[in-house]
């Protein structure tokens, strides 16, 4: 069911009568793909034999939406002999060794995936690796700054021959005590609904990895990309929504959510038709109609599937926040019209790291239920919002995965 919520080049389930919306929103695309180089933690088992290896990528967090701090990172769990094995618990801990986040059972398979992939099974296959996908959440005024994990696993065979569980406790891992960057919202009105956002593991921006180096942790692009999509009530297009016209949120201004230097303008691509990936896009045509704008020295910010001739940019431009950048479209590697905007730690989308932000303002409206999400998704059920009873009014906090947020 995971797999289902975001796979970005998985078919549309097919039902008759009206096209579910959320099928679109779910799986709103990924721009993929990158190299980086991250912290890597080398250990070795209780016995001293280096039967599996973890590596981590950085910890990056954000206050969010929930009222916590969410840490994120991915814990890279490779099996260093040609045998299978299952991992049985993933426990993170502060340096006192209270325990912050246990993952076992249902959530420990819920969050551990291949590194191509975001299939959830906790078996690291034989010489290969398998993700830990870590959303640990924390008081804000309780960040702890190192992290420690114990790792227990077992091995797949025949209980003769693995008739134990094992344990591996990582070395300490630094978390990064930076503050996200304070941007304003890119996008204006109500109703743009978080989708693809930060944390589930089951979404293509927080499974998407490129794999570079054997031994180096993937980069991991999208963490803290969103995807917006705008909704009318529960529904984000008009009619049957099989034009981009038909989206509400279709040739939306979208604005400068920083200031900064336009350092990359792409334009020239089509629209594609909502409701299916299109065939053959060029990997480097994945972002379609796109702005990059470097921020900071290290800090880019990417806006991405713009409509074609509405980029209102071009490279060297000094933009201030809030000015116009281009339209809301749904060029590139698009399943339905969106904003896909990130922050990036380099001016390359296909070789950055993603970094966390938050906005200055806005108001979380409503929630989507994730069950009817998922549904929708899968074309078995109606979208449902889940209004706040009290609109939650969010001032430098992060909008966390199916939020429905209010801009001004
Ligand atoms: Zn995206």
């Amino acid at each position: 069911m995971h797999n289902d919520v975001s796979s970005a080049d998985a078919k549309p389930a097919k039902r008759p009568g009206r096209r579910t919306p959320v099928r679109a929103i779910a799986r709103a695309l990924a721009i993929t793909l990158a190299v980086g180089v991250v912290a890597l933690a080398n250990v070795r088992d209780s016995s001293g034999s280096p039967a599996i290896t973890v590596a981590a990528t950085p910890v990056l967090g954000m206050p969010a939406s929930d009222g916590m701090q969410h840490l994120e990172y991915d814990l890279i769990v490779a099996s260093r002999v040609p045998a299978p094995f299952r991992l049985r618990s993933v426990e993170v801990l502060d340096v006192d060794h209270r325990s912050l986040l246990r993952l076992d059972g249902d959530k420990l398979v819920a969050a551990t995936q291949p590194l191509d992939g975001l299939t959830p099974s906790s078996t690291i296959p034989a010489s290969g690796s398998v993700a830990v996908v870590v959303d640990l959440l924390v008081a804000q005024d309780k960040i702890p700054a190192r992290l420690i994990h114990r790792i227990a696993y077992n091995g797949t065979g025949a209980p003769t021959t693995h008739p134990s569980t094992r344990s591996i406790n990582l070395p300490e891992l630094a978390v990064d005590l930076r503050s996200a960057l304070l941007i304003s919202p890119p996008l204006r009105g109500p109703g743009w609904l978080s989708a693809n956002s930060c944390c589930d593991a089951a979404t293509t921006h927080r499974s998407g990895r490129v794999i570079g180096n054997k031994g180096v942790p993937p980069a991991k692009p999208e963490t803290f990309a969103i995807d917006w999509i705008q909704l009318h009530g529960d529904q984000p297009f008009t009619g049957d929504g099989a034009r981009p016209q038909q989206w509400y949120g279709y040739g939306s201004d979208i604005h400068a959510a920083i200031g900064g230097t336009v350092i990359e303008v792409r334009d020239g691509l089509p629209d594609s038709a909502p409701n299916a990936l299109p065939a053959g896009i060029d990997r480097a045509d994945t972002a379609g109609n796109h702005v990059i704008v470097q921020i900071r020295p290290d800090t880019w910010a990417l806006y991405a599937h713009l409509q074609p001739g509405s980029l209102a940019v071009a490279v060297g431009d000094k933009v201030a926040t809030g000015q116009i950048l281009g339209k809301l479209g749904n060029s590139g590697n698009s399943l339905a019209p969106h904003l896909h905007f990130g922050l990036l730690d380099s001016p390359h989308p296909d070789a950055a790291n993603s970094l966390p932000f938050v906005l200055d303002h806005y108001i979380v409206a409503e929630t989507v239920d994730r069950d009817s999400y998922l549904a929708a998704f899968s074309g078995t059920g109606p979208l449902k919002l889940r209004p706040h009873s009290h609109p939650s009014p969010q001032s430098s906090t992060f909008p966390l995965i199916l939020a429905v947020t209010d801009f001004s």
